[in-house]
């Protein structure tokens, strides 16, 4: 065994961790949400998650290699039509792994907040969990951008948003989902965790006050 077999090897089991803990979270039901982590720079190869898989039984060895168009290097599923969105913001955000979710609250709250065309958090202790957050008075500014079946051209989009602005932690794409990243693998996990905890706090605050 080699070193680089070895540092594939442990990306994969990584990453199929974080899947799985996602699926068991109920943030991305069914065959929903993707999920990559960079194993290398140049060439660029990216480890992800197939396409209309059922991620809860996903294995290790169904996980596939992707070049930066998007394209399949190795592996047996096909690679999601989101990838290109994996590759703008690993580029712009200058992440090695991004997560993507389709929960009831973010899926709920990019419809309520989408003519903000963002949403912002603050006040909560959990903001803390965001890589760089040291207070709960932090503000988080979570851009909503329109859903679209375009990717490309939705993935020009989220480059040029991460482009201008490099202290976002996520994003939202209206009726659609979470898209957040981090360093690491764990990072992107601890991310998925802290923004859907979010979300739900700022939802049921929503319902409780329509209520009073
Ligand atoms: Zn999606």
């Amino acid at each position: 065994l080699n070193r680089s077999f070895d540092a594939v090897s442990d990306s994969r089991t990584r990453l199929l961790f974080a899947i799985h803990s996602v699926h068991r979270s109920g943030w991305a039901p069914g065959t929903g949400g993707n999920y990559s982590a960079l194993l290398s720079g140049n060439p660029f190869r990216l480890l992800m998650s197939p396409s209309g898989f059922d991620k809860g039984r996903l294995q290790e060895s169904d996980l596939i290699e992707v070049d930066e168009h998007g394209r399949k290097i190795s592996g047996a599923g096909n690679p999601s039509a989101e990838t290109l969105l994996h590759v703008a913001i690993i580029r712009q955000a200058e992440a090695r792994s991004v997560l993507h979710t389709h929960s009831v609250w973010n899926t709920l709250l990019s419809e309520h907040y989408a003519d903000q065309r963002e949403l912002v958090v603050s006040g909560y202790e959990m903001l803390k969990g965001l890589s760089g957050v040291t207070t709960h008075e932090h503000r988080e500014h979570v851009p909503i951008l329109k859903n679209s079946q375009d990717i490309p051209a939705l993935a020009e989009r989220v480059a040029d948003l991460l482009e201008k602005n490099k202290s976002f932690h996520g994003f939202l794409l209206e009726n659609h989902g979470l898209y957040t990243w981090g360093a690491t693998i764990e990072d992107a996990l601890r991310h998925v965790e802290i923004f859907e905890f979010l979300f739900e706090v700022l939802g049921r605050k929503l319902s409780f006050n329509g209520r009073s």
